[in-house]
C-alpha cells in the first residue's frame, strides 16, 4: 500500500523545494527548507556536529547552507547556531530581542542581520515573513516562506495562537505546527507546579487540543500537508498528538505526520 503522505506529495508536479524537521522538541530544534538554489536552517538547537550528522542521513550538506534564521533564543533553537556559522561562513537573520538576548551564547558572528516582525525580506528567492509569537522570550518569531505560489508556515513555541498568527499562516499549502502537550499528561505528569502553569499559559506552549482548533480554522482545500512540531518527550508521545488533530481533518485532502525529536523526519519533495 502506498503511504498516503507519500502519495499527496508525489501528485505534485514538483517545484525542487525540499524540506526536512531535522530535530523537533524541547531538547532541540532545526528545519531544513532549500529550492536548490538557496538553503536555509531555521534554527539549530542541536550541537553543530549533531545537525551535521543528520543532514548527512537525508544526504543534505551543511556546505550547501545559505543562511540559518533564528525564531528566538532559547538554547533548544540556537545551540548551533555559532558554531555553524562559523564553521561554514553563514549569515544569520534574528529579530533585534532575540539577537539581543542571545548574545553571549552565539559566540563570535561576522555576518547578522536584525529583520523585523511583520516585514518580509528576501534571502535568494526566499519570501520570508516572520510575525511575532506569544511566548516567554525576548521578540520570538513564526514564519512564512513563499516562492511561486508556494507558502510554507511555521509557528512552534507559541502559547495561544493570537489573531495574528492565525492571519499570517492562512493560505499556507505546508504547515509546521506545535503540538506540544497532551493537557491531561501535562497535568497529572512529573513537572512542578510552577513549570505546568508556564507551559499552559499564553507564553507557554500549545496543546494538542489548541493545535487541532488552530488547524481546523486554517484548513482549505490547497493545504496538501501538516506537520505537528515540538512535541514535549515528558507530556506527550506521537500517537497522542495524532490521534487529537486527526478527526479535524476527516474528510480533507491535507496529511498529517508527526515530527519527532530523535530522528530526522523524511525529506519532503515538494
Ligand atoms: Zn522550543
Ligand atoms: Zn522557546
Amino acid at each position: 500500500m502506498t503511504d498516503p503522505e507519500q502519495q499527496t506529495l508525489s501528485d505534485e508536479r514538483g517545484n525542487g523545494i525540499q524540506l526536512c524537521l531535522l530535530a523537533s522538541g524541547s531538547r532541540g530544534n532545526a528545519f531544513y527548507l532549500s529550492d536548490r538554489d538557496t538553503s536555509l536552517l531555521v534554527d539549530a538547537g542541536l550541537s553543530g556536529k549533531e545537525i551535521e550528522r543528520r543532514m548527512a542521513l537525508r544526504n543534505l550538506r551543511p556546505q550547501d547552507l545559505t543562511a540559518i534564521v533564528v525564531s528566538h533564543e532559547h538554547m533548544d533553537h540556537i545551540q548551533g547556531v555559532g558554531v555553524l556559522a562559523r564553521r561554514y561562513h553563514l549569515p544569520i537573520f534574528l529579530s533585534s530581542g532575540t539577537r539581543e538576548a542571545a548574545r553571549g551564547h552565539l559566540g563570535k558572528i561576522t555576518e547578522i542581520e536584525s529583520f523585523i516582525c511583520g516585514a518580509s525580506f528576501q534571502i535568494g528567492r526566499w519570501a520570508i515573513r516572520p510575525f511575532a509569537t506569544s511566548h516567554d522570550a525576548q521578540e520570538s518569531a513564526g514564519f512564512t516562506f513563499q516562492q511561486h505560489g508556494m507558502k510554507i508556515g511555521m509557528a512552534t513555541d507559541l502559547g495561544a495562537a493570537t489573531a495574528l498568527v492565525r492571519e499570517h499562516l492562512k493560505d499556507c499549502r505546508i504547515l509546521i505546527l506545535e503540538a506540544n502537550h497532551d493537557l491531561e499528561m501535562l497535568e497529572s505528569g512529573p513537572y512542578p507546579w510552577h513549570l505546568k502553569q508556564r507551559i499552559k499559559s499564553r507564553l507557554g506552549h500549545l496543546s494538542n487540543t489548541a493545535s487541532r482548533d488552530l488547524i481546523g480554522e486554517l484548513l482549505h482545500d490547497r493545504l496538501d500537508h501538516i506537520i505537528l512540531a515540538h512535541l514535549s518527550q515528558t507530556n506527550n508521545t506521537p500517537e497522542r498528538a495524532r490521534d487529537a488533530v486527526a478527526p479535524v481533518l476527516n474528510g480533507h485532502r491535507a496529511s498529517l505526520s508527526v515530527a519527532v525529536q530523535d530522528t530526522p523526519s523524511r525529506l519532503f519533495h515538494l
